[in-house]
């Protein structure tokens, strides 16, 4: 039997479907369907003798030298900032006992600060908007006005509710990986190649085809106007380079760990403009660093060396008084706790309310040094949790974690949800933050 290493499910299905992809580029990969054709090739070859695949093997060689060599796929530059990595450039000036009181002084937040996870509902208005300025049927400025008009009414909402740290929403993106890789040298993106992803929901994941880097800033002009419509901090939102990596087709002509750095520099340059256009607070979201775990064990060191290295090296260059924030979706991660730790990020949200909490066990007698937002809202379901049941939620992990490196937010994204159940669930929010300050400042005075 010749048969593939394992399953197609993760494959997308057809490589000549795809009319508008850079024809080179085509020709460096495979599909399914592709596949399926090569394994054809090689059971010719087991009954007929190599002689008669020669056609196909010599083609596919001259394809793979072409690759190897292309200069399309290899980027002097890239590959000498990479080698003039140093260690430096992935350590923060100080460490967080120092940072922190700058960022006290820079921010004058509460004690349990609120914050949202960044995207705010996706609307079919929004969705709408994307897909026909994707299709060229609405003007940019059109498109760019009608984001912004979505921008400013989800600032004017977190103002009117009296959230802390405002985010801008992210209606402008599609998907949180595709967005940058769009935006990125080095990626290819397919038409159709979709594959799944959990459940029914699929993904179109963006193709790294060489060395990653960035021409222009991407979310800076964003996040800069609804920073300019507030007072308040606006949280500017990256997806970190672990997450890119994990989330995109890969090369497989060089190790993940250069792929990884290379994404982390790109980063590193978006999230140094940031800081320079004035954001105070910046967001990296990691929620795939958990699945980018080796199968062997023995394997887990050497990933999460060099996945925390790309982390630091993408946030690592900012003042001390600029806060970093890392974002994970979920939250089983007590035998990595260390590494999530060796982010060194300032502030971490993880989700935390379906397991009411129970993943906090992990803190109780690991003694996280930074700040941590555990989601007080479920967002994966409709409901909408009172008041009470989030100043519980709080109460439980204030006995874990001091009051006073705890922040309020929910588990994940909104952009899921409707608006009919996140305004009432994010005002509850709110309240429960200030119901329990309150409290704790009674207590104090008694
Ligand atoms: N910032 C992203 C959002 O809010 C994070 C999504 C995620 O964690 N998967 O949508
Ligand atoms: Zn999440």
């Amino acid at each position: 039997m010749v048969a593939p290493s394992c399953s197609m499910l993760h494959s997308p299905v057809d490589l000549a479907q795809e009319a508008k992809m850079d024809e080179q580029i085509k020709n460096w990969m495979a599909f399914a369907t592709q596949k399926v054709e090569e394994i054809a090739t090689l059971a010719t070859a087991l009954n007929d003798g190599e002689a008669s695949i020669t056609d196909a093997l010599e083609k596919s060689n001259a394809v793979a030298e072409e690759r190897r060599t292309s200069p399309r796929i290899h980027n002097q530059d890239v590959k000498a900032r990479v080698k003039a990595i140093t260690p430096e450039m992935a350590q923060r000036d100080h460490v967080f006992a120092e940072r922190r009181p700058a960022q006290q002084a820079a921010l004058g937040l509460p004690s349990y600060p609120t914050t949202t996870i960044g995207s705010f509902p996706q609307t079919i208005e929004i969705r709408k908007a994307r897909a026909s300025f994707k299709k060229g049927e609405l003007p940019e400025v059109e498109y760019n006005a009608a984001m912004k008009k979505e921008i400013e009414e989800v600032v004017r909402y977190q103002e009117s509710i009296d959230m802390d740290v405002l985010v801008h929403g992210e209606a402008e993106r599609n998907d949180m990986v595709e967005y940058f890789g769009e935006q990125l040298d080095g990626y290819v993106f397919s038409k159709l190649g979709w594959v799944q992803s959990y459940g029914s929901r699929c993904v179109k994941p963006p193709i790294i085809y060489g060395d990653v880097s960035r021409p222009n800033p991407m979310t800076v002009a964003w996040t800069q106007y609804a920073q300019s419509l507030t007072e308040r901090s606006m949280k500017a939102m990256l997806t970190g380079p672990i997450t890119i990596l994990c989330w995109s087709f890969v090369r497989d002509d060089q190790p993940r760990s250069e792929t990884c750095r290379q994404i982390g520099l790109a980063i590193r340059d978006e999230v140094g403009d940031l800081e320079k256009a004035g954001i105070k607070v910046i967001q990296v979201d990691e929620p795939a660093i958990r699945e980018g775990l080796p199968l062997r064990r023995a394997d887990w060191d050497t990933y999460l060396t060099w996945a925390v290295e790309s982390f630091k090296l993408s946030t690592c260059c900012v003042e001390d008084s600029t806060q970093i924030h890392t974002h994970m979706c979920y939250a089983e991660f007590n035998d990595i706790i260390d590494s999530i730790a060796a982010l060194d990020a300032d502030v971490i949200s993880i989700e935390t309310s379906r397991s009411k909490m129970e993943l906090l066990d992990a803190f109780v007698t690991f003694k996280y040094p930074n700040e941590i937002g555990p989601g007080v809202y479920d967002i994966h379901s409709p409901r909408i949790p009172s008041v009470e049941e989030m100043t519980g939620l709080l109460e439980k992990a204030a006995k874990v974690i001091p009051s006073d490196q705890i922040w309020v937010n929910p588990d994940c994204g909104l952009k899921t949800r409707g608006w009919a159940e996140v305004k009432p669930a994010l005002e509850n929010m709110i309240n429960a933050a200030k119901k329990i300050r309150a409290k704790e400042s009674g207590a104090k005075v008694a």
